[in-house]
């Protein structure tokens, strides 16, 4: 590892990030750009980069997969480190990382899950949508999930865009699957899945709904797929679009539009022909999800109806007391991930699932930083996280320049922590083995006609 003869290198800023994801990424980008000075190691814990942009994104949206290049790019600076396969927390903790380095950014994301909190919700059929996108995204530690699509119907709890992802993957076409980087364990079970209907299910209405028109549009358009919604949801809607703001209206324009209107010859032939179906179920919670008596596993699943107390964003989701049962053999709870503590020694606020932090300044605890997931919660698109990664970084980069930040002693930086990565036994990846693992994986992929052909466990990462 560099600067071997020149023990506590000179002086420059040693700052280190925890996650490569795009919060890790965007973080050290302007950090480079701003201290052309500084040295920016990235510890990662699974033996390859990018974090959700290669295990969550899903494998149709290859065009939001861009941003692997100005990574690349990041991480091939001279004055950035890839450190993979390292879990901080486990390997080496935050307390040695601020020994080592002057500034430690947390950009670990947010790998937990929110719980329903329904009886039920352990039954064999029941997934969480973190765990399903996992499996079709080669996540190495769901592999093992291989779902049950022996079913017609799927529900989906929450209507965000994981949850129309998941129901695209659950519904596409095999032949436009096929093209893309799902793994082919996920191919081949979808192929040969029997789901035809899924339902994704959402507490409150049309206009409180959390997906954006990108992915809606999608689910409008999918092939051999068609529509089918609840016209007595919509009761209103009409009259409350002129005055959404502008992406809401949008949104629920189109919402209206393949709800509520007749489609022409064209489209309403398409609709009759499609073998699959999908439909959003409004004012609908969980109570609880029912077993088959007979094997144990999902047979159906109870819903609260609800009704709106209020309107717009605000609007509060409150039970009338009527239930309704549907039947379904596959239950995937899309309702947000959560970041959890990786280290008893940094700030976490459990009731928000975050880092407390100003700006990206964790609280009450100088020369840590936070960027990402870990710091807003589980919201936003990547360039949502793109705009808070470079805040954090300014951040930093005033406290540095301010003297607030005291970076006048040299630090060791990467040379003690490769030292005790050693002595645990703990084999760092760096960047040019990533890139050996990533030519593998397209040469593997190139043979199946398909962008990639991921590596679907550590070892075999490892081994590259
Ligand atoms: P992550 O991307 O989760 O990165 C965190 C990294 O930290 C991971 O690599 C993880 O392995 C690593 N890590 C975790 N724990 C440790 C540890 N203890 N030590 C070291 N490293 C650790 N946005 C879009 O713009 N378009 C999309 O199409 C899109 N699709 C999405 C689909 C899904 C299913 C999901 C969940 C999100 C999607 N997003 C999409 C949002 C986007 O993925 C996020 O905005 C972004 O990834 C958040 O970045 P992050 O770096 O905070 O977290």
């Amino acid at each position: 590892i560099s600067n071997v003869s020149t023990p506590f290198s000179s002086c420059r800023p040693k700052v280190c990030i925890v996650g490569s994801g795009p919060a890790g990424f965007y973080t050290a980008q302007h950090l480079i750009k701003a201290r052309p000075d500084v040295d920016v190691d990235i510890y990662e814990r699974l033996p390859v980069p990018f974090g959700l942009v290669r295990f969550g994104v899903a494998p149709d949206h290859p065009e939001v997969k861009n941003v692997i290049n100005t990574f690349t790019q990041t991480a091939k600076h001279t004055c950035c480190s890839f450190y993979g396969n390292v879990t901080v927390g486990k390997d080496v903790s935050v307390g040695e990382l601020q020994q080592a380095y002057h500034a430690v950014v947390l950009s670990y994301g947010a790998e937990g899950n929110r719980s329903m909190g329904v009886p039920g919700e352990d039954l064999a059929g029941v997934y969480s949508a973190k765990d399903f996108v996992g499996w079709y995204n080669g996540l190495p530690s769901c592999q093992e999930l291989s779902p049950d699509l022996s079913c017609e119907t799927a529900v989906i709890l929450g209507q965000g865009n994981v949850a129309l992802d998941v129901a695209r993957i659950l519904l596409s076409p095999i032949d436009i699957l096929k093209k893309t980087d799902i793994t082919q364990p996920a191919l081949e079970a979808l192929a040969e899945s029997h789901v035809r209907r899924v339902l994704i299910v959402g507490r409150r209405g049309p206009v409180q709904i959390a997906c954006t028109i990108k992915e809606l549009r999608e689910m409008v358009n999918l092939p051999d797929t068609r529509p089918e919604m609840v016209a007595a949801d919509f009761e209103g809607v009409k009259d409350a679009v002129k005055d959404l703001p502008r992406p809401r209206k949008r949104l629920t324009e189109l919402m209206l539009k393949t709800a509520m209107e007749i489609p022409g010859e064209k489209e309403q032939e398409r609709r009759n022909n499609a073998s699959r179906v999908w439909s959003f179920r409004f004012f609908r919670s969980p109570i609880e999800i029912m077993a088959d008596p007979d094997n144990k596993r999902t047979a159906g699943i109870r819903l609260a109806v609800n009704k709106l107390e209020g309107s717009g964003d605000g609007a509060r989701a409150v039970l009338t007391g009527e239930v309704e049962d549907v039947s379904c053999g596959l239950v995937i709870s899309s309702i947000g991930y959560k970041s959890l503590p990786i280290d008893p020694s940094v700030p976490f606020d459990s009731s928000k699932a975050i880092v407390p932090n100003s700006m990206g300044r964790v609280q009450q605890a100088a020369g840590l930083y936070c960027s990402g997931w870990l710091k807003t919660g589980p919201t936003g698109v990547i360039a949502t996280t793109m705009n808070n990664s470079f805040d954090t970084a300014r951040s930093l980069v005033e406290d540095m320049d301010s003297g607030t930040l005291d970076i006048s002693a040299a630090k060791p930086g990467s040379q003690s922590i490769s030292g005790l990565l050693e002595k645990r036994g703990v084999k760092p990846v760096i960047f040019s083995d990533w890139e050996k693992i990533d030519s593998v994986e397209m040469s593997r992929g190139e043979a199946a006609g398909k962008p990639r052909e991921k590596l679907l466990t550590v070892e075999e990462m490892l081994g590259h």
